[in-house]
């Protein structure tokens, strides 16, 4: 789930509980036990997920489903049988929660369920006229509270795909680079499979901008990025850093293989025809994640070796 999204659920939850939690004491108070158990029940759920979210940025949303619901929707039955209009009051507030707090298939099956329960009660507690009213008011509800969910999620997913995705090339930018890098480490400190971080940077791109203009480096530097996309596996990762800087993170690959990888797209490079005669080479540094080292630690390594190879003569790779 999105970020934003937790935040959207984190103030929906406080607002509600605010909202409605003291209506909990009012309805014991007035010796309405089974609105006073539902608010309970709904305010205690809330409350949770407001907590989880707060702690730990994520909550099991199927004790929503599974355990609040059922006892939910079994009250609400009750109170419309009960107290009519404003048993059916109450199943507002509950389907816009239900929405934003489960999963979009949990909400579509618990807004189908309060409707398929309550529409022999409404039908038989209301005039035709109310009834039908009644069931429209409801079904609108819960669509628009679903399809609200709906394109906030969507938005959020092609704002944080935006987000973390370089315009010019398409690969990733920076933004994630620090959490995949530790994501790495905890990997290969579990399963002590080989990973390796390959710096690779342009030689003399400068000369290219100031030679053939700033849209001829742009061009060079998507065809770069293309070469090495082509390269890149479902499982490596390949980030462009800034500039004319990359960095792949390659999975199960020690330092032997990801030297010959290095070695394949020079040779690749070399064999690709640019325009105007161009023909660009790589600097390359190589390290191998340690486990022993932090994100930055290693990523400083492989920058060093980079800046060896730069000091080497260029188009190298040094491990
Ligand atoms: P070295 O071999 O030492 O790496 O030399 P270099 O010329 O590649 O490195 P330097 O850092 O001196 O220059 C990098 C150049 O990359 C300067 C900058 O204008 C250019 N550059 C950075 N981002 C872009 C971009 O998005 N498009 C284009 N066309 N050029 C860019
Ligand atoms: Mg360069
Ligand atoms: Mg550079």
């Amino acid at each position: 789930m999105p970020a934003t999204m937790h935040q959207i659920i984190r103030k929906l939850t406080t607002v509600l509980l605010v909202c409605i939690a003291p209506f909990s004491l009012i309805n014991f108070i007035q010796g309405e036990v089974y609105i006073g158990v539902l608010i309970s029940i709904v305010s205690a759920n809330l409350l949770y997920i407001n907590i989880r979210i707060r702690r730990n940025k994520t909550y099991n949303s199927n004790i929503a489903f599974a355990v609040v619901m059922p006892i939910a929707y079994f009250i609400l039955y009750q109170l419309v049988i009960d107290r009519g209009i404003i048993g059916i009051l109450w199943c507002f507030p509950t389907i816009v929660m239900v929405n934003f707090i489960m999963q979009q298939r949990q909400a579509m099956v618990a807004n189908i369920l309060l409707i398929i329960i309550l529409t022999p009660v409404i039908l038989s507690q209301f005039d035709p006229a109310l009834a039908i009213r009644v069931l429209a008011c409801l079904i609108t509800v819960g669509g628009l509270a679903s399809l609200f969910v709906n394109i906030i999620n969507d938005q959020q997913k092609k704002l944080h795909q935006l987000a973390i995705t370089d315009p010019l090339t398409g690969l990733l930018n920076r933004l994630t680079l620090q959490d995949s890098i530790k994501l790495t480490i905890d990997q290969h400190s579990r399963t002590l499979t080989p990973m390796t971080l390959v710096s690779i940077d342009i030689d003399h791109f400068k000369l290219i901008n100031d030679k053939h203009g700033h849209d001829i480096g742009d061009q060079v530097l998507i065809q770069i990025a293309t070469l090495l996309k082509k390269r890149c596996r479902s499982i490596d990762k390949l980030y462009r850093l800034g500039g004319e800087e990359f960095l792949f993170i390659l999975f199960s690959t020690d330092l032997t293989n990801a030297q010959l990888f290095s070695h394949s797209i020079q040779q690749e490079l070399a064999e690709f025809n640019f325009e105007y005669g161009l023909a660009p080479t790589l600097s390359i540094g190589l390290a191998e994640i340690d486990k022993e080292k932090t994100w930055d630690e290693c990523l400083k390594k492989a920058d060093e070796n980079l800046y060896r190879a730069k000091n080497s003569g260029r188009n190298t790779i040094i491990s």
